[in-house]
């Protein structure tokens, strides 16, 4: 049987303008888009899996289509009659874009109300990705859950990589995300923020700052982004800084962080290589975001 790469969080219906007054239909979502690259990446010796909740309307089977017809299973993801999958649609005015979100009722925060599916799913992966806004969109009773069934799973092997992706809006308040989020790291053997957010909602001076505050939290690897400039990648007893090949026509930065987390994990649990691996995350992220979208077909399967 394949090890599972098992990623865990809240694809959402995506309107793209596409026109005056008209959309076209995707999916995406931070975790979903990170599973969507590990897919290519990673040799079929691996399986990838979402887990999420949807509803059982047309949009919900349009989704899990979506993952299937990507190469993702979807087998595990629960599916509630009375709920739907979130949605949000990009304006754009005058070249900027904004976002409006309907997801406060989701099927996805429903996904750690059945702990029992949700030890069945991660009790199976090799490999269980998540991030904070698969957290935030979580009751606190479901976050405890979720925690619950990461540690049993990690006993039973599993190992778990987690991007902090701060986002305050989703939670009830800032310091709750912030416990939520240090707890998570404590959990996980790979933590990879983007400097970006960890210096905004935890005032981290410099990106080693960050990388000390997980690894005291009691992350095994912490993995800094910090968009054009320098990775750090820091253990207990290691600390190595990367620079990402420079990149002169950067078109839209969706996704860099979510690519770049799909190309390090990919490489890593293949060759277990720091240095091939946070060069394979910033040679993904690097072609992401020459691209408009989050999704971007730039890899040949491996
Ligand atoms: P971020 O989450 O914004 O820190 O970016 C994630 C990764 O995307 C970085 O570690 C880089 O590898 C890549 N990246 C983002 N922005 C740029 C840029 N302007 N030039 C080159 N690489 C970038």
């Amino acid at each position: 049987m394949p090890s599972t790469f098992l990623a865990i969080g809240e694809c959402m219906v995506e309107m793209a303008p596409t026109g005056e007054g008209t959309f076209k239909m995707g999916f995406a979502g931070d975790t979903l888009n990170t599973a969507w690259y590990v897919r290519k990446a990673l040799g079929q010796d691996w399986a990838v899996a979402y887990y999420t909740g949807v509803g059982m309307d047309q949009v919900s089977r349009q989704m899990t289509d979506f993952l299937n017809e990507a190469g993702i299973e979807t087998g595990y993801i629960r599916e509630l009659q009375d709920r739907t999958v979130g949605l949000y649609m990009i304006q754009l005015k005058d070249g900027e874009r904004s976002f409006a979100y309907w997801r406060s009722q989701s099927a996805a925060r429903c996904l750690a109300d059945d702990p029992a599916v949700l030890s069945a799913a991660m009790d199976n992966a090799g490999l269980i990705y998540f991030s904070g806004i698969t957290l935030a969109i979580l009751s606190p009773e479901g976050r405890q859950a979720f925690f619950q069934a990461l540690k049993s799973a990690r006993q039973k092997g599993a190992k778990a990589a987690f991007d902090p992706n701060l986002r305050p809006r989703l939670w009830e308040d800032a310091e709750t995300m912030r416990s939520c989020v240090t707890e998570a790291a404590g959990l996980c053997d790979f933590v990879m923020p983007s400097f970006e957010d960890e210096e905004a909602y935890f005032g981290d001076a410099t990106p080693s700052i960050s990388a000390d505050r997980y690894l005291a939290a009691g992350a095994e690897m912490v993995v800094v982004k910090n968009g054009p400039q320098e990775v750090i990648v820091a253990t207990a007893s290691d600390r190595h800084a990367f620079s990402p090949a420079p990149v002169s026509n950067v078109v839209d930065t969706t996704a860099a962080g979510d690519s770049f987390n799909a190309g390090f994990l990919a490489e890593y649990l293949v060759t277990m290589s720091v240095t091939a691996s946070v060069a394979a995350g910033a040679r993904l992220a690097g072609t992401v975001i020459q691209h408009r979208g989050a999704l971007v077909d730039c890899l040949e399967p491996a």
